[in-house]
């Protein structure tokens, strides 16, 4: 093992601080129950927010970005992981608290670390990674409150996406009608081949409809929030329900209590940083049984960790489709 190792370094200060890639010592990494030989990370929406020195997603200087990791056991001092062990992390601080996963190498927490799951390479994991995660946590939350495969579509928000793409793929391989809602025509033959039915002109879902729109969804998955969730929520059939993940298009939700007081509509909240173990576990033994391959690999593209900077502006413009693997040995 070589005495140093490259990893994308934030430096400076909240409000202030720069992201390049550096060449660190091995005694730079933090104390940790487990080092891990990194091979991959993950893009994501957040990553974007970190990497651009936008938002406020590292609350520790220095930090190593990347709110994600899977790799090889080096070293542990805890008997759940040993030398040669395929594990992951998905958020649980990483890149935000703790030093996250854009490096070669990591000192992680035994309690933010899970196995990879058999039938998942590291690098499929990480083609899941925290977007595709939390498109499985949404549909667990829907599932939970009782919402099973119908006559009406489930609407996935922020579809072209990576929380979208993997949300399409899973509620139509557990047999949902998907409707996909993008802002990217010429992704429409893309969100076909991953299981969606009908395709929703992202603008439509802008517009502000009235308290109660006619019921066109038995609910869905939201990446997006604003303006989207709200005409979501409004258009949602009694007892239907929507798992709200992200943020994409805006904070503030203007919607009214209309549908939640007259068609018992549910909103769900999904945060995938806080995820409990046994849920993560499960949820990754699901991801791994339920996720058709070829669709995983259809929206997934490998860059390396010398590209992050720039498609940090990208995923933050609306511009990556699907997920992104980041290679951190290239
Ligand atoms: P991506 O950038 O991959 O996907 C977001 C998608 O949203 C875009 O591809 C685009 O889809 C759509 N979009 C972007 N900007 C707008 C806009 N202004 N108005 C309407 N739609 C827009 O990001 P991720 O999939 O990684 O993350 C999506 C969201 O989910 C983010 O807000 C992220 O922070 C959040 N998230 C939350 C998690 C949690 O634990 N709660 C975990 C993971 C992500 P299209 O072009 O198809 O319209």
């Amino acid at each position: 093992m070589s005495s140093t190792f490259r990893a994308l370094l934030a430096e400076g200060a909240r409000g202030s601080y720069t992201t390049e890639i550096k060449e660190l010592p091995q005694e730079a990494l933090p104390d940790g129950d487990v080092l891990v030989e990194v091979v991959c990370s993950s893009l994501n929406y957040k990553d974007g927010l970190a990497v651009s020195g936008r938002g406020n997603v590292i609350r520790r200087f220095p930090m190593v970005c990347g709110i994600d990791l899977a790799g090889t056991v080096i070293e542990s001092r805890v008997a759940e992981f040993k030398p040669g062990d395929a594990v992951l992390a998905v958020g649980q601080g990483l890149g935000e608290t703790q030093w996250g996963g854009f490096s070669q190498r990591g000192r992680v927490a035994a309690a933010a670390l899970v196995p990879v799951p058999p039938g998942l390479s590291l690098q499929q994991s990480m083609a899941i990674g925290t977007a595709g995660f939390t498109a499985m946590l949404s549909l667990m939350a829907l599932e939970r409150h009782g919402i099973k495969p119908g006559e009406r579509d489930m609407l996935v928000t922020g579809a072209g996406g990576g929380v979208g793409s993997v949300a399409v793929a899973l509620l139509a391989a557990a047999g949902y009608k998907v409707a996909a809602s993008t802002g990217r025509p010429e992704l429409h033959d893309y969100l076909r081949e991953l299981g969606a039915g009908t395709i929703v002109d992202r603008a439509t879902l802008l517009e502000k409809p009235p308290p109660l729109a006619s019921e066109r969804w038995a609910g869905g998955v939201d990446s997006v929030g604003g303006q989207t969730l709200a005409s979501m929520l409004a258009a949602t059939a009694a007892y239907g329900a929507v798992a709200a993940c992200g943020l994409a298009g805006g904070v503030e939700v203007p919607t009214t209590v209309i549908p939640f007081i007259l068609r018992n509509v549910a909103l769900l909240g999904v945060n995938s940083v806080q995820a409990p173990k046994p849920l993560r576990i499960e949820a990754w033994s699901r991801l791994s049984r339920e996720l058709p391959r070829d669709k995983l690999e259809r929206m997934t593209s490998v860059e390396p960790l010398s590209k992050v900077k720039e498609l940090s502006e990208r995923i933050l413009a609306g511009q990556i489709r699907g997920r992104v693997v980041i290679d951190v040995n290239r």
